[in-house]
């Protein structure tokens, strides 16, 4: 048993989906970058019993955030297969275009700090929990979460890339680590002391891509690294994941 914190799934995806089921994943958690790729992670959620929905602006969107598009993020949430806000976070690191091309000029941290914290807002109006992307060279996102009151919902940092200080912290604050493929094949020294350090009941996994089956791989890299077996890894992330989105 695995399971998928946070993917991508857009336009036709029904093998990926298929490939992940029988690779073993039960829950697959679809994530929203923009008002448009959200209703199609709803979309998807509807097609099939595994996955669920998410929708959020993500913060390399930010600047299509209005209160025109928070009202359809307001109406997708109605959705009996919406779980979650997602994705939604900061990023002081650069972005994505609307053509996927990576560039170093990020969204106005203004414009970025008010989609986050009416997103948050959305969130514990529907009593949602939130799944964010974190990349500032501060622990500004863990003050906003703690601020907001959202983390009596539920809250995790997706893509996890930091030490084990701030895995402390978030730990502390009830905050879930979802564990990326790329970031643990990467293999940063002080993000692998950080899992190694976090409690099993803390994990999540994810892949941040179009192939959930990656999660798996996910796993056995932290089974390695923490001595365990990659089912007993799979079982408990699997069982973090329904707490916090209430399944
Ligand atoms: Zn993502």
């Amino acid at each position: 048993m695995y399971s998928e914190s946070h993917c991508h799934l857009r336009g036709p995806n029904k093998e990926s989906v298929l490939k992940a089921e029988e690779a073993g994943l039960t829950l697959i958690l679809a994530a929203g970058i923009d008002v448009e790729s959200s209703a199609e992670a709803v979309s998807v959620a509807n097609q099939h019993g595994s996955v669920k929905g998410c929708v959020g602006i993500h913060p390399w969107r930010a600047d299509t955030f209005n209160p025109e598009a928070i009202e359809k993020l307001r109406e997708l949430s109605q959705d009996p297969e919406v779980v979650a806000i997602s994705e939604i976070g900061l990023d002081y690191v650069g972005r994505r275009t609307a053509e996927w091309e990576f560039t170093e000029e990020y969204v106005d941290p203004e414009i970025q700090r008010t989609s986050l914290r009416e997103q948050i807002a959305l969130a514990i109006e529907r009593r949602l929990p939130v799944l964010v992307h974190d990349r500032t060279p501060t622990e500004e996102v863990l003050d906003i979460l703690e601020e907001t009151g959202i983390l009596k919902i539920g809250a995790a940092i997706h893509g996890f890339s930091k030490g084990p200080d701030y895995a402390r912290r978030c730990v502390e604050m009830g905050v879930y680590l979802s564990i990326g493929k790329r970031t643990i094949e990467q293999g940063e020294e002080h993000f692998l002391e950080a899992v190694r350090q976090t409690p099993l009941e803390w994990l999540l996994t994810e892949t941040d891509s179009g192939d959930p089956a990656g999660v798996v791989s996910v796993a056995e890299s932290i089974a390695e690294l923490k001595g365990v077996s990659k089912e007993e890894v799979g079982r408990v992330t699997t069982e973090n994941l329904k707490r916090l989105v209430r399944l």
